[in-house]
């Protein structure tokens, strides 16, 4: 087994426990395998593992790694993108987890147009209040939804953040916690709603037992980042 393989096979068994305990199997959470900065034969092996989603931040990085992988993947982008970027990624991505403001969705939408296609997003919130994270205020949300549900081309999926970082796994959860009321008041009127994308490598446990359904699990994975 590879080192990939073993690391997989761990955080199986993790995501399967946490979900447990709020009634949930391991089928009901998608691990997103966060493959920024790793080549595509460390993206092969956890597919070999059996990962199907993978996550990267970058769309320059991400349109190299596709053009040697197989078509069967699912991609995610997580990290902020730019304007100029969107219209390279609508053949192949599954899902945008960072939508974090109204000119980025209008791109999106005239992209989409051009191309006669849709894009499934969910809207990043920056849920700590940080000002170096991009997101959309919980206070904003309401308005942000209502804004960019009247564009036909994104369907809107869900919500992502990323919490302040923490000292202890659990010094996140009154985040968590707060993104779940969020998604399931949103979710009663967004009906497309599906997906919680909340915890990392060092906080998928807690993000779960909150009730997430999408992490995104990069180092424990694939072991420490270089850069
Ligand atoms: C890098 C990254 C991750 C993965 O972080 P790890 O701590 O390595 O698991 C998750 N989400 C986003 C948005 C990231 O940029």
């Amino acid at each position: 087994m590879t080192d990939i393989a073993k690391n997989i096979a761990i955080i199986e068994e993790r995501v399967d426990a946490s979900a447990k305990k709020t009634g949930r199997s391991r089928s009901d959470v998608t691990i997103v395998a966060v493959s920024k900065t790793v080549d595509a034969y460390a993206v092969g092996q956890a597919e070999e593992a059996g990962i199907q989603d993978f996550g990267e931040n970058y769309v320059q990085e991400y349109l190299k790694k596709r053009e040697v992988l197989k078509d069967t993947l699912n991609w995610h982008i997580i990290g902020p993108l730019q304007s100029n970027k969107v219209k390279f990624i609508l053949d192949g991505v599954c899902l945008l987890h960072s939508l974090d403001r109204l000119t980025l969705a209008q791109e999106i939408e005239k992209q989409c147009e051009k191309k006669g296609t849709q894009l499934s997003a969910l809207v990043q919130l920056n849920i700590g209040k940080e000002p170096t994270k991009s997101g959309i205020f919980e206070e904003d949300l309401g308005r942000f939804l209502q804004d960019v549900s009247v564009m036909r081309r994104i369907r809107l999926k869900g919500l992502m953040a990323i919490p302040p970082a923490a000292f202890q796994a659990d010094d996140n959860r009154p985040y968590f916690e707060k993104m779940r009321r969020l998604f399931d008041r949103y979710q009663a009127e967004y009906p497309e709603f599906e997906y919680l994308s909340l915890g990392m490598s060092d906080d998928f446990e807690a993000a779960i037992e909150e009730g997430s359904n999408v992490v995104r699990i990069g180092t424990a994975v694939f072991g420490a980042r270089s850069n």
